[in-house]
């Protein structure tokens, strides 16, 4: 038997576990192998002393194992081990691992077909590690051969559809867009998390960060912590025209009577005099955030500037999971009961049950700042509200 994790063989002792009914007869064991017609609630009272779960596949095209496996994760939060057991093949890898198996364990005929090489390049060459679409409402669905067949497409945004985040920004910053994209950041509670990726694909990228003058300190303190830990070479603060604010904003109060002109002047233009100097830009939107982004593509083309949306089919979740795991700190205001920052003035706290993004601008219709293009062109609020990030 040959046992393979994360696409490379283990060397780790290979034992048969007992299978469900020897295991129940006995009081003691933590491993057992189930076959793919077992009925898991027998199995309940047990599953907290386990702590190795083998589910068989009688055959690569009976497909019953993955649903054990993601009824194990999900309605029984079962946290131990999951091996795959059966006669399986490379194709279903990356599958198998998005279902919650840690692990394969495929007998020496089969592993002498298909071996340790065959697995790590499936699983290598295939990018959708996590193929949201599958198990999460969250942007169009897709399967491990439509994403194949998406990354041998000839259109280029179908292509982006086939990589998840790192990939996708790997593509374009290194290949697609070298020297030609950029991505601004609002040094938000989610920031981190783009910031750390590109910082590791390439810390020269320019980042843009609206300096409006009107920002908390906490978020200008975050901004530095991270420039700095990310060793982010060509950062920049786009500050307003100098003599526009002194025409339009000479008391720094603006915000008070008309929020639409100071958002135009302290960001929209600003922006859009440092942004238009390139081909694309890569955005924090999420498809779960709005039901206009609902099915926002990875890669937007055919407007006046492409926008690459790395992080679409995140969630919430994924963005602090991936913040633990390589332990991002947090933008200090998010314990204060922030959810989402912009300019002082203009963010309140959130009250338990609200739409995060609830305290920007409250108590008035604004909810986006009208910063991105749309069909080539600035698009007034109303017309796209939902579908702009907000900054
Ligand atoms: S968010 Fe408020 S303070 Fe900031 S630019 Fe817009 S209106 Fe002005």
């Amino acid at each position: 038997m040959a046992l393979l994790k994360s696409g490379r063989l283990s060397k780790a002792d290979i034992t048969d576990s007992p299978d469900l009914e020897t295991l129940l007869a006995s009081n003691s064991g933590t491993s057992v192998r189930l076959a793919n017609d077992v009925d898991l609630e027998t199995l309940a009272p047990r599953l907290s002393g386990l702590k190795t779960i083998e589910v068989e596949f009688p055959g690569y095209a009976d497909g019953r194992g993955f649903s054990i496996a993601r009824q194990l994760r999900r309605r029984y939060g079962f946290q131990g081990e999951l091996v795959a057991t059966g006669p399986l093949i490379p194709d279903q890898y990356a599958y198998l691992l998005q279902c919650g198996f840690d692990s394969v364990k495929v007998d020496d005929a089969v592993f002498e077909r298909q071996g340790e090489d065959d697995w790590r390049n499936a699983l290598d060459a295939f990018d959708l590690t996590y193929q949201r679409g599958y198990v999460i409402a969250n942007g169009p669905s897709m399967n491990v051969l439509a994403a194949r067949r998406a990354k041998r497409s000839d259109d280029l945004s179908a292509q982006y559809e086939g990589y998840d985040a790192r990939r996708a920004l790997e593509q374009a910053i290194s290949h697609d867009y070298n020297g030609q994209i950029v991505l601004a950041s609002s040094m938000g509670i989610d920031s981190a998390v783009l910031l750390h990726m590109v910082s590791e694909i390439d810390n020269r990228l320019p980042v843009l960060f609206l300096e409006t003058g009107k920002h908390f300190k906490e978020t200008l303190a975050y901004r530095d912590q991270l420039v700095a830990r990310f060793g982010l070479t060509n950062f920049q603060s786009i500050l307003p025209d100098a003599t526009q604010l002194a025409e339009e904003d000479p008391d720094g109060i603006l915000n008070q009577s008309d929020k639409d002109s100071c958002c135009n002047l302290r960001k929209v233009r600003p922006l859009d005099r440092e942004i238009t100097k390139y081909t694309a830009r890569i955005t924090g939107r999420k498809r779960y955030q709005t039901p206009e982004r609902a099915n926002m593509a990875i890669l937007e083309t055919g407007g006046r500037q492409v926008k690459l949306n790395p992080l679409a089919s995140w969630t919430a979740k994924d963005v602090t999971s991936y913040m633990r795991l390589h332990d991002l700190p947090p933008h200090p205001l998010l314990a204060l009961g922030f959810l989402s920052v912009g300019c002082e003035p203009c963010t309140t706290r959130v009250a338990e049950g609200e739409d995060p993004r609830a305290g920007r601008w409250r108590n008035s219709s604004k909810t986006e700042c009208g910063i991105h293009y749309i069909n080539g062109k600035w698009v007034p609020i109303e017309a796209e509200r939902g579908t702009h990030e907000v900054f």
